[in-house]
């Protein structure tokens, strides 16, 4: 046997394995155990520096050591969600390993550029969709990486392709950058609601850098009483979204808005707040203002840190900064 030869029948016995694992039935409860869990979060990664599991009967999720990207098989072709720069080769290395259906459809979830700068690397061929306001900013971005999609839609559009069916929608607001869509396929109950929130841990600097917070304190609840998901992707982390980690997130935003609550209206509070006014002079409002926010955003970060230590990763992180978000657009500027 020559040395093409052995490698050849090597490339297929190593194929065979997943290929015969990708026939199994999908069992949701075992992947949840599996996949949603802080352990996978923190396991090491194989040597490819990737790892993918299946999420549906026909649905796969590739992660690297942070972000992670979802493929549908349909009878008629593959259709892949969110084009990420770091995920897509990735991508591009597990469809082959599960399917020789090709390319059919590449859909962007927003704009930014860690999340559709990996769209150019899927075959021409391949159908590109976006939301309006996603095709407007990336013509402004004018990026070869970002091509403009051939599918353009306003606030709703429903992909049929091969069996699957992929509802897309505009809720109205945004929760994280200017172009915001939610998607969702029935069949396999899988919602995805891009950067809405880091499943086990608490959230990234101001709310994810959300464009609009007060929205995003209402998201998950929203979302959880609107559709019966068995997953939500998110674009980030290598463990999967669930409806209990979900949960988790909301009743975290929940406290958050109670402890601000209750440092607004306690006494040590005004008190504080006022003897900051008398510190400065007449004309340096803005300074008397920004440590009275300050004072509360410590506060409320300090009760945080503690309750929340070990329930969620990364408590002490970015608490001060999303107190302080917090506060100015539940107490001074929303609703
Ligand atoms: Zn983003």
């Amino acid at each position: 046997m020559n040395a093409n030869r052995i490698f050849a029948a090597t490339t297929i016995m190593g194929l065979l394995p997943t290929l015969a694992a990708a026939q199994e039935p999908f069992d949701y409860e075992k992947t949840k155990a599996q996949y949603s869990v802080r352990e996978y979060a923190t396991s090491p990664l194989s040597e490819s520096g990737y790892g993918y599991y299946q999420v549906a009967e026909n649905a796969w999720f590739v992660h690297d050591d942070f972000e992670n990207m979802v493929f549908f098989v349909t009878d008629d072709g593959v259709v892949v969600v969110d084009p990420k720069p770091d995920v897509s080769p990735f991508v591009l290395e597990v469809i082959p390993q599960v399917t020789d259906k090709p390319i059919t459809h590449v859909i962007y979830s927003h704009h930014h550029r860690d999340h559709s700068q990996g769209a150019y690397l899927f075959p021409e061929d391949a159908i590109l969709i976006a939301e309006q306001d996603t095709a407007d900013l990336l013509a402004v971005a004018n990026d070869p990486k970002r091509p403009q999609p051939d599918v353009v839609f306003d606030d709703e559009y429903v992909l049929e392709t091969g069996g699957l069916r992929l509802e897309m929608k505009d809720l109205g607001r945004n929760w994280h950058s200017q172009d915001d869509i939610v998607i969702w396929a029935p069949e396999q109950k899988i919602l995805f609601a891009v950067d809405m929130f880091h499943p086990d841990a608490a959230p990234w600097i101001h709310w994810g850098e959300s464009s609009d917070p007060f929205f995003a304190f209402g998201l998950p609840d929203l979302l959880l009483s609107q559709y019966d998901f068995n997953f939500v992707i998110v674009g980030h982390e290598r463990i999967v979204g669930t409806p209990e980690l979900m949960q988790t997130y909301n009743s975290f935003i929940g406290d958050m808005e109670q402890t601000l609550m209750g440092i607004a209206q306690s006494e040590w509070f005004q008190t504080a707040a006022q003897e900051a006014a008398m510190r400065y002079a007449p004309d340096a409002t803005h300074y008397a203002y920004k440590e009275t926010a300050m004072i509360a955003a410590n506060a409320c970060a300090t009760q945080m840190i503690e309750k929340w230590s070990g329930r969620v990763r990364n408590a002490p992180l970015n608490m001060v900064e999303n107190c302080q978000t917090m506060f100015m657009h539940l107490i001074i500027l929303d609703p």
